[in-house]
């Protein structure tokens, strides 16, 4: 007689259903999926375990003592990189993309979790395993809205694949990682994408009519390294705006509570991580974290530019400023804005700096948010690092 494992038992949650994380949940899709059985340990709202989790994935968890670690996590080797051609349609160049082609190519997965979006409606996240080079191209583009990637989970262990890829962001990563172990595979390898301020549709709609001169032309947008949002329409125009300029007031409360509550920016589970931030303008930051991130990376090595990853100014002043700003709600008139943009563009934090500005922001934005909405959470859901982060900025109550 064979034996069933207990999340079998278990039944997907109905899609009305509230969730365990109750309005922390990132829809992240584990509870889609019989494997909600294992959702009090694995969800990264109910159960923050980075650090455990890196020891079982990287063999150690990072070292808070070192600078770099303490922001980026795990890493034995970071870079700026480039496509020499890039894919037409990417979120950037199409580095995540050419990797996962590659792999399936050269048989080394047999599918790759990704996300594509419905017919209608371009930024409805639909997540699919790809089983060819075209289905992962169609899911090239991020789809800046939560996104439930585990939501086809229990399709892999029906399918009987062996060797898995999966995409995704650092919410949906840790729950994978914490259920890896039932998946019943031989080798599972994570990309990841760094993520931050995500939204669910109607949220990303309000985003767009606040932001945005033509919001329903919209087909891509980035908050880039030049502090500045750089929206590309359907007709292939391009429109900047500069980030002091956002209407923060009405912004508030546009990004999801799960966004708001996160402190893995920097997708710290994942084998290889490819976003941008890190890195000079126009180029992607890639942090290898182990081995089988390594061997991923070396798979696409000859289709990259690459130059070592740089750093410049200081972040501190900048952040200390905007805490305030924030909390406050300030917008500043656009001509204002304008400047401070061009100013800090000029002298501004560049790089690793620049990526280390980001962090500082969300994660002292972050902690506030915990502190006055979940104090009861504070000090388990924050991890240490984070902690660390926190502590060097002079907080409002
Ligand atoms: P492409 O080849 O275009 O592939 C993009 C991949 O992303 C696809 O395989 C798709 O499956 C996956 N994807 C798309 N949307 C989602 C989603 N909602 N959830 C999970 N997976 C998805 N990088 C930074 O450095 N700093 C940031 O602040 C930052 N914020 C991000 C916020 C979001 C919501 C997302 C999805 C990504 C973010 N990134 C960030 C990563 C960055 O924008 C690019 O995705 C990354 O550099 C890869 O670019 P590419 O051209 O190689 O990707
Ligand atoms: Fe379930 Fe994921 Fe939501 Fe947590 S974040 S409650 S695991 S769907």
């Amino acid at each position: 007689m064979t034996s069933v494992s207990p999340h079998k038992k278990a039944r997907a949650l109905k899609s009305t259903s509230r969730r365990p994380a109750k309005e922390l949940c990132s829809e992240c899709g584990l509870c889609d999926t019989y494997y909600i059985h294992y959702v009090k340990e694995a969800c990264a709202f109910i159960n923050q375990q980075i650090g455990e989790l890196e020891e079982e994935t990287h063999t150690r968890s990072r070292h808070l003592d070192n600078p770099d670690e303490l922001y980026f996590g795990v890493h034995q080797d970071m870079m700026a990189a480039r496509k020499q051609q890039p894919i037409e349609g990417a979120q950037w160049t199409g580095i995540v993309s050419s990797i996962a082609i590659e792999m399936l190519n050269r048989g080394i997965v047999e599918g790759v979790v990704c996300v594509q979006n419905t017919k209608e409606d371009r930024f409805q996240p639909m997540p699919v395993i790809a089983r060819t080079p075209e289905e992962i191209l169609a899911a090239r583009v991020n789809k800046p809205t939560l996104s439930p990637n585990l939501s086809v989970l229990e399709q892999i262990e029906k399918s009987g694949m062996k060797r898995l890829l999966v995409i995704g962001v650092g919410c949906q990563i840790q729950a994978l990682r914490a259920v890896e172990k039932q998946l019943g595979l031989e080798k599972l390898y994570v990309l990841g994408t760094p993520c931050v301020d995500n939204v669910n549709r109607a949220g990303l709609q309000k985003f767009l009519e606040t932001t945005s001169r033509s919001p329903d032309t919209v087909v891509h947008y980035e908050f880039m390294q030049d502090f500045r949002v750089h929206f590309k329409h359907e007709d292939g125009s391009s429109e900047t705006v500069p980030f002091f300029g956002l209407k923060t007031n009405q912004l508030k409360d546009v990004f999801a509570p799960s966004c708001m509550s996160c402190f893995d920016y920097v997708n710290s589970l994942a084998d290889l991580v490819v976003g941008y931030m890190g890195a000079p303008f126009g180029w992607q930051w890639i942090v290898v974290r182990n081995d089988t991130g390594k061997e991923m990376l070396d798979l696409v090595k000859d289709q990259l530019d690459t130059q070592p990853v740089m750093s410049k100014g200081n972040r501190k002043e900048a952040v200390q400023q905007s805490i305030p700003a924030y909390d406050k709600g300030v917008t500043l008139p656009m001509w204002a804005a304008k400047l401070m943009g061009v100013v800090i563009e000029k002298i501004g934090p560049k790089g690793l700096e620049y990526a280390r500005f980001s962090i500082d922001s969300h994660f002292t934005r972050n902690y506030l948010y915990v502190k006055r909405n979940h104090p009861e959470k504070l000090e388990a859901h924050v991890p240490e690092f984070a902690k660390r982060i926190v502590g060097q900025y002079k907080l409002p109550e």
